[in-house]
């Protein structure tokens, strides 16, 4: 039928934005297999230039790389982006058809040793000196991941690592496997309403539910209102119950059975967690490493020993508030009669009851204030002030996948054009992947001496208008998209040409979140979110205690918030750096004396929550969690700046966000992130904003809102 060299196929187009509304998934294996063929066919081309002895120059390494690299951005990511908003049975076949293929491909490029070798001589030849500052940073990312693969060891050593690697991907499996099953094996079904008084009728429907899919065979006819509810070990489902459950054993019976998952018989995770370190840690060692945390941070914005000088920082500003936010839940439980002291399957019960009482609002109350069209105009506006920039609807100059899908053009204050994108807003469970993200569709760079804008993809989930109510959103849907728009501004506002470092691409992975989280900040800026927030049928502005209650929400428990994501980070940091497997101090000494640290309630000698910490044994998070926290110190940093110049200074204001502009959403990784937090900032980066904001340092000075 389509025949793939046919111009017909709108995979296979080769200039302006790809023709979505005509992509089929019959036209995926023709378009990817023909690219797969001249890909193939041109790395060896490559290669082979290179190893005749042609001095490597960056047109014949890099700029022939990054155009081998263009086909993919106009046949495989329109797929890749389909599978998450237009997802079909055909679409996923022929995407499966063709994925190993591709990985394969993509791993024989980035481990091509006449590419590595032409790479290190350019990087020791007279040429050199003569490349921008991003182009050598390209070459060394390139020339350093490529190590990082083992491709300069010994043909031993090459062999161990290889082994090395296949052990510690069914290990990463089997880990969470074992999570999963240990989490499937465990129920609690009640059939006495009274130890669901008072939940949540969607927990309770979700507990009525699960009786009856579990049950199916059985008389499973239960009903939200008269039961039996099941809860499971599942966070959906554990998370509300410990907040709402009023039977005290019931909810220790389930913090015991959630915190010792995976942890006994033949589901243990603990043996896998001793193989996993002692594992990494000779991996590292081949690469000459002296950790595995040594090794994660060469790819990232941070050091060990800032990572660790930010723990003990942030640990020491949140302690004294984490014993009163303790001491607040003691005295709510006691004045409503619990005799037992406190325990850790009290926390989120009570900690839940002091929210209700202090600044209970549902998310029903806030939506009539947030309707889609006005958040985007007050985002828009708000970009334009800080940043110069317009942004324009041009829905009919884009082809779409779905008719509710916007298409916006962005221009400088000059008038001329700099970027677009599209926001896909609403959810449609049929085809549509929950939650929000940010995506590439096309990356700034040269082409043929043309430049091609850099196109963002934007993807929401947000409520579809109903009838003549339109779309509403939730406070926290604003900061999602607030969130998802900070890192298209770093994709959109790109000043790099090259698509190895242009927008978000080459960016280390703890500074990726700055730009992003930036952006959620000014949803507490009350001028930025008066001006949006109107309510959709009366137009009257958000009340304001319903502002005050959203930023005194941003910061309720935080101290005892920050302990716990410290905890995690501090574990990870440990087993990743210090810890020695042959050492005398087990795994488990470690996270006992780190919960210590970071808990103000005696930690529990049966807790075994290691056993699924599935982030860094299962996950991409090993040595890097820390990041989350990092990154948040990065965002409240920046935002301080702004602060510093004083945020109802529009003038001041203005000048701060063109030099942020200039600089963070500029560079993206074309410079190393703490040069360019350094340019922004004029220091390094401070945590004081990040404990200011989350109200752990009194500090007289803090500007309201
Ligand atoms: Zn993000």
């Amino acid at each position: 039928m389509t025949d793939a060299h046919s111009p017909d196929n709108p995979l296979l187009t080769i200039e302006g934005l790809p023709p979505f509304d005509r992509i089929r998934a019959e036209h995926v294996e023709p378009a990817v297999r023909h690219i797969l063929e001249r890909t193939t066919s041109g790395i060896q081309t490559i290669e082979q230039i290179l190893q005749d002895a042609s001095p490597p120059t960056w047109e014949n390494t890099i700029g022939a790389l990054e155009e081998l690299g263009r086909v993919w951005e106009r046949s495989w990511s329109p797929v890749s982006h389909l599978l998450g908003v237009a997802n079909s049975e055909e679409l996923r076949e022929a995407h499966e058809s063709v994925l190993p293929d591709v990985v394969a491909l993509g791993l024989r490029i980035r481990q091509s040793r006449p590419v590595y070798q032409a790479l290190k001589a350019f990087r020791d030849g007279p040429d050199w000196d003569g490349l921008s500052e991003t182009q050598q940073r390209i070459i060394d990312d390139r020339v350093r991941d490529a190590e990082l693969a083992g491709i300069a060891l010994s043909e031993d050593d090459q062999q161990r690592f290889n082994e090395i690697a296949t052990r510690l991907s069914q290990l990463s499996t089997e880990f969470s496997n074992h999570v999963l099953d240990a989490t499937k094996a465990w129920d609690l079904t009640l059939d006495d309403p009274t130890d669901v008084a008072e939940m949540p009728e969607t927990l309770k429907q979700l507990a009525s539910q699960s009786f009856n899919n579990q049950a199916q065979d059985q008389a499973g006819d239960g009903d939200p209102e008269t039961g039996p509810w099941r809860f499971t070990l599942d966070v959906p489902s554990a998370m509300p119950f410990l907040q709402h459950c009023r039977n005290r054993d019931l909810r220790e019976r389930l913090y015991l059975a959630y915190v010792t998952r995976a942890s006994s018989a033949e589901l243990d995770n603990a043996p896998l967690i001793d193989e996993i370190l002692q594992l990494r840690r000779e991996r590292a060692g081949l690469l000459g490493f002296t950790s595995f945390a040594e090794m994660s941070v060469v790819t990232k914005m941070a050091d060990v020993p800032s990572v660790e000088s930010m723990f003990q920082l942030l640990r020491d500003a949140s302690w004294q508030a984490g014993l009163d936010d303790l001491e607040d839940l003691r005295s709510l439980a006691t004045a409503h009669g619990q005799q037992q002291p406190l325990n850790h399957w009290d926390q989120a019960f009570w900690a839940e009851r002091l929210r209700e009482e202090r600044f209970d609002m549902t998310d029903e109350q806030l939506r009539p204030y947030f309707p889609l069209e006005r958040v985007l105009d007050g985002l828009f506006a708000l970009v334009g002030r800080l940043f110069g920039i317009s942004v324009e609807p041009a829905d009919g100059e884009a082809p779409k996948w779905h008719a509710d899908v916007r298409f916006f053009r962005v221009h400088d204050d000059n008038g001329a054009p700099i970027a677009a994108f599209y926001l896909d807003p609403y959810s449609r469970p049929e085809n549509k992947r929950g939650g929000a993200w940010m995506d590439e569709c096309l990356a700034r760079r040269r082409v043929d001496a043309k430049l091609q804008l850099p196109v963002a993809h934007l993807i929401c989930n947000g409520t579809p208008p109903v009838g003549t109510r339109p779309s509403l959103m939730t406070f926290r849907e604003v900061e999602t998209l607030f969130h998802e728009f900070g890192h298209g501004l770093q994709h959109m506002l790109t000043i790099v040409d090259y698509p190895d470092a242009s927008g978000i691409n080459g960016v280390e992975w703890d500074a990726v979140e700055l730009p992003s989280q930036f952006m959620e900040n000014w949803c507490y800026h009350r001028p930025t979110l008066l001006g949006i927030a109107r309510h959709f049928e009366t137009g009257e502005v958000l009340p304001e205690d319903l502002f005050e209650k959203l930023c005194r929400a941003r910061t309720f428990r935080a101290g005892s918030l920050m302990l716990r994501q410290l905890n995690f980070g501090m574990v990870d940091m440990q087993l990743h750096h210090q810890y020695d497997p042959s050492g005398s101090e087990t795994v488990r000494d470690v996270k006992q004396r780190i919960a210590r640290l970071t808990s103000v309630l005696e930690p529990l000698p049966e807790d075994r929550s290691l056993c699924a910490f599935q982030h860094i044994f299962a996950g991409g998070y090993a040595a890097g969690y820390y990041s989350y926290k990092w990154a948040e110190v990065l965002s409240a940093d920046a935002f301080s700046a702004f602060e510093d110049a004083g945020l109802d200074n529009e003038q001041a204001v203005s000048a701060t966000g063109r030099k942020f502009r200039d600089t963070v959403l500029a560079s993206g990784g074309g410079r190393h992130p703490m040069d360019v937090f350094r340019d922004f900032r004029g220091r390094e980066p401070s945590p004081q904003p990040l404990l200011r904001h989350n109200g752990l340092v009194a500090d007289p000075d803090t500007p309201a809102g």
